[in-house]
């Protein structure tokens, strides 16, 4: 079986485990802090602070924001539901943007026409290791003086003409098993923004800044040093994770036929958390179906965008047309590209496709 996702632990993270385990240290430590800064330093910020998952992370990073009742959350809906979630929990309204079709990121054309008085952040996601349009972002930002929250979960080391994703705004990433690197569960958010990092510090553990303390309504949103050991381990690997992303990618969009590739734009770093394919005329579950039969992992990632997700729609009262996210929704698939897949997996799968689609 060719799996959609595999995490790589070698004796690197199980010693680093041990070693927490036999220090007597546990909960949020030393590891935590060494993890921060090695966080911070790779996505080149100034700032970055650990949680106990992307979406406790994003929780957190929109009450640093001080987005609440009555605030609207620009972002997109196809996505994981966890973007939008998080701006619920706050308390605010997620407003979704159509996708770009060739991207699968927000249409930054289509920002503007939905800004109110309400708004007051931007949630860009950089969906699937792509960043968004950047520039663009933080200059509507600018306009109408709005927070930029990037949901980098599926970004770690993305690049954006140079810049890594989460260095725009305040960046949000995610840990999870199926992730670039992993801490088996986690979150990091990071910032240049001194005022954004307290903030966040002190909301991720109880809205205390005086042990026992309490002057605002915080959580117990911590990593502990056993889940920072096993980041602080994937991060001496990250580069090479990725690199070997970028590889199966390229193999991918020499060898397919018959179904259309990733489009990365010029000056953009597309780190591949996946490789996903849209397959034409209603075959993608078909397609997906051969594969499973060939012992090859796939998955739709997403096949119901947020905004058409029945608590979104029954409890919420959302009631809109995204025509590019939902033809999306319908047609994408993705192939497995994780690090540790050999060159007889990439030829497998390029056959098995290759064969089906007919080329
Ligand atoms: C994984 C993910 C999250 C949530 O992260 P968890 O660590 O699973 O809580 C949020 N947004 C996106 C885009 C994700 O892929």
């Amino acid at each position: 079986m060719i799996n959609i996702a595999k995490p790589v632990i070698g004796p690197e993270e199980k010693q680093a485990v041990m070693e927490v385990l036999d220090s007597g240290i546990i909960a949020q430590g030393p590891r935590t802090k060494a993890f921060e800064e090695a966080f911070a330093s790779m996505c080149g910020v100034q700032y970055a602070i650990a949680a106990s998952s992307g979406t406790t992370a994003l929780h957190t990073a929109l009450l640093a924001h001080k987005i609440g009742a009555g605030d609207e959350v620009i972002t997109s809906s196809f996505t994981f539901i966890a973007s939008a979630n998080s701006v619920l929990y706050a308390g605010a309204r997620p407003v979704f943007v159509d996708i770009d079709p060739r991207t699968f990121n927000i249409d930054v054309n289509h920002i503007e026409a939905v800004i109110s008085e309400r708004t007051k952040a931007i949630m860009p996601v950089h969906l699937f290791g792509l960043p968004c349009d950047m520039d663009a972002i933080m200059s509507i930002a600018q306009k109408y003086h709005l927070a930029v929250i990037e949901d980098a979960c599926q970004s770690h080391a993305a690049t954006f003409y140079g810049r890594k994703a989460g260095s725009f705004g305040t960046g949000v990433f995610s840990l999870y098993p199926t992730k670039n690197i992993t801490s088996a569960e986690g979150g990091m958010i990071t910032t240049n923004d001194l005022a954004v990092d307290e903030s966040c510090r002190v909301i991720r553990n109880h809205g205390m800044r005086v042990r026992y303390y309490h002057d605002e309504l915080g959580y117990n949103f911590r990593m502990t040093d056993v889940h920072a050991a096993i980041g602080l381990a994937q991060m001496g690997k990250l580069e090479r994770f990725n690199a070997a992303r970028q590889a199966n990618a390229r193999f991918y969009n020499e060898n397919l036929r018959g179904v259309v590739t990733p489009y990365t734009p010029t000056d953009y770093g597309h780190v591949f958390h996946q490789y996903t394919i849209r397959v034409p005329d209603g075959q993608r579950d078909a397609l997906r179906e051969a594969l499973k039969e060939n012992g090859i992992g796939s998955e739709i990632y997403y096949p119901v965008p947020i905004h058409k997700q029945s608590f979104y729609v029954n409890e919420l009262g959302y009631d809109l047309t995204l025509p590019e996210t939902e033809n999306a929704a319908r047609e994408v698939l993705s192939l497995p590209v994780h690090p540790s897949l050999s060159r007889e997996d990439l030829e497998t799968v390029v056959n098995a496709v290759n064969h089906f689609m007919g080329g």
